[in-house]
């Protein structure tokens, strides 16, 4: 089977140290077995899309010489695949709609004021609130959906997942995973605006486009039993999954904009040549057997072996970096 990799970023800024690196894995994989490496624009969620932050995505992939191999436009140099693009057909609504039918997913029409009382916080990055749905609109029978349907009451779809037992999904890197399903909400797959949200999109395409490996930060890890429950629903065979270990600063905290270094731009900006940063960041979480350090990206396609990564965080260590682009 021919190995499938993507990078599929949503365009909120510029590009975090950590999504390079999860690019340059998904390439290095996918370059090692002469496979394919797809771009995937995930801009679906529009409230939080940043202006210039697709033009960020091409330029650092660009300047890092991470080159994808397909797009749906090929007369305009291939491009990559859009997916507010992509929903215009309707088709994530009609992958909804089936499992709708499976009884896996359902109609929501609770509002505002409904979703308010349920808020339980918000999360650690300040910018989403944390709401537990209880699965209030499960029990709407047939006729009341379809009245409410009729009379054009805004709605979401939402996943319905099981709240006793448990879901396992396998990570390349961490084994088995099994999480109670009751630690899994109700996610929303459809919005109230009509577009899928990443969690969906990002499924479906995955499965339409062959993907055969995931790589993700592992702050993705729970969400990944539900996009398992997602595939099994559809029937569709999951991608294997590969999270990476967090990047922290010297101080083992989180790498963040405080950093002054956790973007790619803010690297070049201050005088790192690309070349030196593709190398040093591959090595956030990964080393080749014989522990070279300096190696140009054709010597890291031939030597990349996802099955090598790191359970560890890595440590950001601007020192080695600078050390590092001395040798370029
Ligand atoms: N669009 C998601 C993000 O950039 C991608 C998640 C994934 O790689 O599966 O946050
Ligand atoms: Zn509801």
């Amino acid at each position: 089977m021919k190995i499938r990799t993507r990078f599929a970023p949503s365009p909120t800024g510029r590009m975090h140290v950590g999504n390079l690196r999860t690019a340059l894995y998904e390439f290095l994989i996918a370059k090692h077995e002469d496979g394919d490496f797809i771009l995937r624009i995930e801009d679906t969620d529009r409230e939080r899309l940043v202006e210039g932050a697709v033009d960020i995505i091409y330029r650092t992939l660009e300047g890092t010489g991470l080159v994808h191999d397909e797009g749906p436009d090929k007369d305009k140099g291939f491009g990559p695949y859009v997916q507010s693009e992509r929903m215009a057909s309707g088709m994530y609504l009609e992958y909804a709609k089936q499992l709708i039918e499976k009884g896996e997913a359902y109609y929501c029409f609770c509002d505002k004021e409904r979703l308010e009382s349920l808020k339980t916080g918000v999360n650690e990055e300040g910018d989403k609130e944390i709401i537990v749905y209880d699965k209030h609109c499960l029990s709407l029978s047939k006729e009341e959906v379809e009245a409410n349907l009729a009379a054009g009451k805004p709605y979401v779809i939402r996943q319905n997942n099981p709240t006793t037992g448990t879901t396992t999904f396998h990570d390349e890197i961490y084994g088995d995973i099994t999480v109670d399903n009751s630690e899994l909400d109700d996610m929303i797959l459809i919005k109230s605006d009509g577009y899928p949200t990443y969690n969906f999109a990002n499924v479906v395409d995955d499965h339409l486009m062959n993907i055969t490996h995931v790589v993700r930060g592992n702050e993705y890890i729970s969400s990944s039993p539900k996009y398992q429950r997602l595939y099994d629903a559809f029937g569709w065979e999951s991608p294997k999954y590969i999270h990476l270990p967090l990047i922290t600063d010297e101080n083992h905290k989180k790498l963040s904009k405080r950093s002054g270094h956790s973007s790619y731009e803010d690297l070049i900006e201050q005088g790192f040549v690309s070349e030196a940063v593709v190398n040093y960041i591959a090595l956030l979480g990964w080393s080749p057997a014989d522990n070279k350090e300096i190696m140009s990206l054709d010597e890291l396609i031939k030597e990349f072996d996802y099955k090598t990564i790191n359970k560890s965080p890595a440590v950001f260590d601007i020192n080695k970096l600078k050390w590092m682009n001395g040798e370029y």
